[in-house]
């Protein structure tokens, strides 16, 4: 197989850093105890845990309590639907509202109440793929518990008016919850006296390791019971190492934001630019409001998984929408959401890039193109 030397697929996954390996070491080797143990080699556990617990709060604006520690992205977002079910189940509001294009670790389950007798509203995108709050407002009724809206999303980037949807939901007594997986250690994500209740993050879109993960949430309902581990509501003995790693990549994330949007901006700028003078090129997307690690173009015409597989023989990983649902033939969901052809969603590619890189990886992503499109 060809070797991986140009990485631009950071929003399917990321490397760990040193700082995150280096941080997570000791507690993979010598500091292995259960941090429910009462001697020392436990509490140490403990303490670390503690301590980790308390830095991802400071950061994500919430208490050390409201969080909690799961395996990933997926495992929050579907909590915090089947949390916001159970909810509705006693108080009787089944009405929830999300949008066409979250990521399908909420559509899912959004999914399965449909079929479980819970009304749910999807929100338009619209063609630059951005939430209006004037829908949000006119999609509640006086049964509307729920509301689910992503903070980025992880196809094309488009950053939500979070704040403000959020804060309609406030007045209106309704939970709201956002997948920020994608938005984490890109846009800065502070709930401080914003009306969001729940919040989802993955430790492997920022340099963390994969399978763990964290959902902010004031007094979830139990999810994982068993030990009285996490308040009793995700029992299981807590992997103190993905634990430190996940505190120290968040630290390190909230630290170096400007610093790398600044960096990456002009690189997206570049990449759009060029790209856009390639026949029959059309972003995806608002131009503005996106993260600045992101592109996403269409081609009509191209098929997503030959360009992918023509670049990877060129040594360049990129993916064609989301890494989940490659492999499937529908189009992509969010694609098809901004109103794109079958045509133009079938030939779509998303380079993603990290603080990892580099102007080069940029020149030779952009040599090798042309060809791979001819
Ligand atoms: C990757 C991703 C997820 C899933 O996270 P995992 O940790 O891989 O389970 C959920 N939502 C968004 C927006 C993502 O990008």
């Amino acid at each position: 197989m060809t070797e991986t030397t140009v990485y631009l697929d950071n929003a399917a996954t990321t490397p760990i850093t040193d700082n995150v390996l280096e941080a997570m070491m000791p507690w993979l080797k010598e500091g292995y105890g259960n941090a429910s143990s009462l001697y020392s080699l436990g509490r140490k556990s403990a303490i670390a845990l503690n301590k980790a617990r308390a830095q991802c709060a400071e950061i994500l604006g919430c208490e050390s309590r409201n969080v909690y520690f799961t395996s990933g992205g997926t495992e929050s977002d579907n909590t915090a639907v089947s949390g916001a079910a159970h909810a509705a189940l006693l108080s009787g509001k089944k009405h929830f509202i999300t949008s066409a294009f979250e990521h399908h670790a909420v559509l899912e389950p959004m999914k399965r109440l449909a079929r479980e007798g819970f009304e749910i509203t999807y929100l338009p995108v619209y063609e630059n793929g951005i939430v209006r709050p004037a829908d949000l407002e006119a999609a509640i009724r006086p049964d509307t518990s729920f509301v689910s809206l992503m903070a980025a999303n992880n196809e094309i980037g488009t950053i939500q008016p979070v704040a403000e949807l959020a804060g309609i939901c406030r007045e209106h007594g309704i939970l709201f919850h956002t997948d920020a997986v994608q938005a984490a250690g890109n846009i800065p994500l502070d709930m401080r006296g914003t009306g969001i209740d729940m919040l989802s993050l993955s430790g492997h879109k920022l340099h963390a390791p994969k399978g763990i993960g964290i959902l902010c949430a004031k007094d979830p309902y139990p999810f994982m019971l068993g030990g009285s581990q996490q308040n009793g509501r995700r029992a299981g003995t807590e992997n103190i190492a993905a634990i430190v790693g996940l505190a120290e990549a968040l630290r390190a994330a909230a630290e170096h934001t400007a610093e790398k949007n600044a960096k990456l901006r002009p690189m997206q700028e570049r990449i759009i630019t060029e790209i856009s003078k390639l026949p029959g090129a059309k972003l995806n997307g608002d131009r503005e409001q996106r993260l600045a690690c992101n592109v996403n173009i269409s081609f009509p015409g191209q098929e997503s998984e030959t360009m992918i597989l023509k670049l990877d023989l060129k040594g360049i990983a990129v993916s064609g929408g989301s890494a989940c649902a490659s492999g499937s033939l529908e189009p992509s969901h969010v694609l098809t959401a901004l109103g794109r052809s079958y045509a133009e969603a079938k030939g779509s590619l998303r380079i993603s890039m990290s603080d990892l890189t580099t102007e080069q990886d940029i020149d030779a992503f952009l040599t090798a193109l042309p060809d791979v499109i001819k």
